[in-house]
């Protein structure tokens, strides 16, 4: 084991079970429409969803190569042989007394992935499996009453189970950025937390040395986390709870499996839920209303070559390619749209992709978060920003200039070009203009340039001031530079 550094009593040890629902159009099992969120309560139900007796399910199709795609950006092996199978449990929610999923063959097992690990180096996560299943509905709790909305009933969701490889929760939020950023550019999910698009249960348990013996005393899982927020105070507290209640001699120290808690947003603790859970108890049986499924190989392997370039890759080739900083090709890649028009961008504008970038990651950016839109919403395209970079690259316009220039951009959808020539933003590079300018002010100022000659480099601002206040702040201030220092050398 990771030896426990001073100060920590304990080592965590942290797996995740990761609940997302797949972007399909309908249902897993039947044809209503799978997009839930904000529609009014039991509106999108059939006898299927509803648990009817007699009704039949018939799976969905996208929902399996959705699936297939997700194991295949996580690195895992699709089987030859899977199966649907019967979770049998008694909830409200699920009204037919069993939840269709999957069992001891999933679509997907054995895959990984990478994450920057709290010591800064990279770290491998395995993924142990990843089965499809059916959602249930949602339970409403209102006024002293529960309510039940089998709207999300029927749902598509995949089940993405990491091996108990995290150690932080550092760590944890890393693997669950990566599964989420992987999994919306695989275009397989919109993990939308704040549209209960994904939830997770994680394993927490503690390790440590004692009487020169290793313990490792049984784990709690903490169900249904809907918020990375959630997860960061949950986990904590969980841990430092199962060593307060080692330390104290508790039951702890005499009890054997796993017990399930719940989280408590409201009074930031964990609340137990259940003590005991086999999977015995879920009385596990293939799914005799469908048939078993087997992945078509020539299917796998054109969901494999369809699989578009996954974010780490992008980050690599963005740093290679363009010259971008880790960090701006991190900003960048962390959408997939952004990144895309980030590259629409960088193409208008030529050898001045490190330029867009900036561009795109300070002032674009900033006004998105300002205005809270998203980036859909521009009018304004790639190539105008492209031609904007292009005009400060060519000295057409200061680049305080051509901020005023970007707001209007923003603002009218007109190209740059247009609002410099209508507004009199070009900068002056005309030398003969600049020249005179120049003359005149050294002329004007013989203290100052006496100054310079005897080796004072900050008397050049008393000439740089006044030759761009003559000239209205429009001079090429490269252009203005240069001419000052050939006079006064
Ligand atoms: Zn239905």
């Amino acid at each position: 084991m990771t030896p426990v550094t001073a100060g920590e009593r304990y080592e965590t040890i942290i797996g995740i079970e990761c609940h997302v629902e797949l972007d399909t159009r309908s249902k897993m099992f039947c044809g209503c429409a799978a997009k839930w969120f904000g529609a009014p309560p039991n509106t999108l139900t059939c006898e299927v969803c509803l648990g009817l007796p007699g009704a039949l399910p018939y799976p969905n199709r996208k929902a399996i190569e959705l699936s297939i795609t997700a194991g295949i950006a996580l690195h895992c092996e699709t089987p030859e042989h899977t199966k649907f199978d019967r979770k049998n449990y008694m909830y409200p929610d699920l009204p037919k007394g069993y939840q269709i999923s999957q069992f001891d063959l999933p679509l997907s097992v054995s895959g990984w992935l990478e994450i920057p690990a709290d010591d800064g180096s990279t770290k491998r996560i395995r993924v142990r499996r990843a089965h499809l299943e059916e959602d249930t509905g949602s339970l409403l709790h209102a006024g002293g009453a529960t309510l039940i909305d089998f709207n999300r009933s029927g749902v598509p969701l995949l089940e993405i189970v990491s091996e108990p490889d995290l150690r932080s929760v550092g760590e944890s939020l890393a693997y669950l950025e990566a599964l989420r950023e992987r999994l919306v550019y695989a275009g397989v999910a919109g993990f939308r937390l704040e549209e209960g698009g994904a939830r997770f249960d994680v394993n927490v348990s503690i390790r440590f040395d004692e009487d020169g013996e290793t313990r490792w005393p049984p784990l709690s899982e903490i169900k249904n986390l809907n918020s990375f927020r959630a997860l960061e105070e949950a986990v904590p507290y969980e841990s430092a709870r199962l060593w307060d209640e080692w330390e104290s001699g508790g039951v702890l120290r005499r009890r054997t499996g796993k017990i399930t808690v719940g989280w408590s947003p409201e009074s930031h603790r964990t609340y137990l839920q259940r003590t005991k859970e086999e999977v015995d108890d879920y009385r596990y049986f293939p799914e005799p209303d469908l048939v078993a499924l087997a992945p078509d190989r020539a299917m796998v392997e054109r969901i494999r070559a369809a699989l578009p370039e996954m974010p780490d890759e992008r980050r690599a080739r963005f740093t290679t390619q363009y010259g971008l900083s880790d960090y701006d090709a991190r900003v960048l890649v962390s959408d997939r749209d952004l990144a895309e028009w980030f590259e629409q961008a960088a193409k208008t504008a030529p050898g001045q992709a490190k330029r867009v970038a900036n561009w795109v990651t300070g002032e674009l950016l900033g006004h998105l978060r300002a205005a809270g839109t998203p980036l859909g919403s521009l009018t304004l395209t790639p190539g105008q920003l492209g031609a904007l970079v292009g005009l400060i690259e060519a000295g057409t316009i200061s680049t305080t200039g051509a901020k005023t220039v970007f707001a209007e951009m923003l603002a009218t959808g007109r190209d740059a070009d247009a609002i410099v020539n209508e507004n009199g933003l070009s900068q002056v590079s005309d030398e003969a203009a600049i020249a005179a300018v120049v003359d005149a002010v050294i002329a004007a100022n013989p203290k100052a340039v006496a100054d310079v000659r005897a080796g004072n480099a900050r008397a050049l601002a008393a000439l740089f001031g006044p030759v761009m206040k003559q000239m209205g702040g429009k001079a090429n201030p490269v252009v203005v530079n240069r001419m000052i220092a050939e006079r006064v050398k």
